[in-house]
């Protein structure tokens, strides 16, 4: 399968939430990502059924609720680029603030952009 980049670089198509909708995940084994990312994001209340997402590109509902909310996926989107390193505006202020926690997002992305 080819990889699925969301807009800010995160591997959407190596990402839990992704895997558990595609491969149907039992309840068990969501629910230990739900209590994981719950600690991780201080997201509480997650629960095995919002361990689900069809990626950070779809336009469907089915989005995990942290990336659904998330502002550079909302202006991505808006621009209709394929991810942030299309953007005439890469690294923007926010993106350089989420590469700060997430130093192999900014790998992938840049990759993509040295590439384009
Ligand atoms: S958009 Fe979905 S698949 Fe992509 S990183 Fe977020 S939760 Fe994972
Ligand atoms: S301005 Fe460009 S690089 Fe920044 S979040 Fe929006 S699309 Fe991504």
């Amino acid at each position: 399968m080819e990889k699925m980049i969301s807009f800010c670089g995160i591997v959407c198509s190596e990402c839990p939430a992704f895997l558990a909708r595609k491969d149907n995940w039992d309840l068990e084994r969501k629910r230990e990502i739900a209590e994981k990312w719950a600690k991780q994001f201080d997201h509480s209340g997650l629960t095995a059924e919002d361990i689900s997402c069809e990626g950070c590109l779809s336009d469907s509902e089915n989005v995990f609720s942290h990336c659904k909310e998330c502002e550079i996926r909302a202006c991505g989107k808006e621009k209709a680029l394929k991810n942030c390193a299309y953007c005439s505006e890469y690294a923007c202020a926010k993106l350089k603030e989420f590469f700060k926690h997430s130093p192999d997002c900014k790998k992938v992305l840049d990759e993509i952009q040295v590439q384009r």
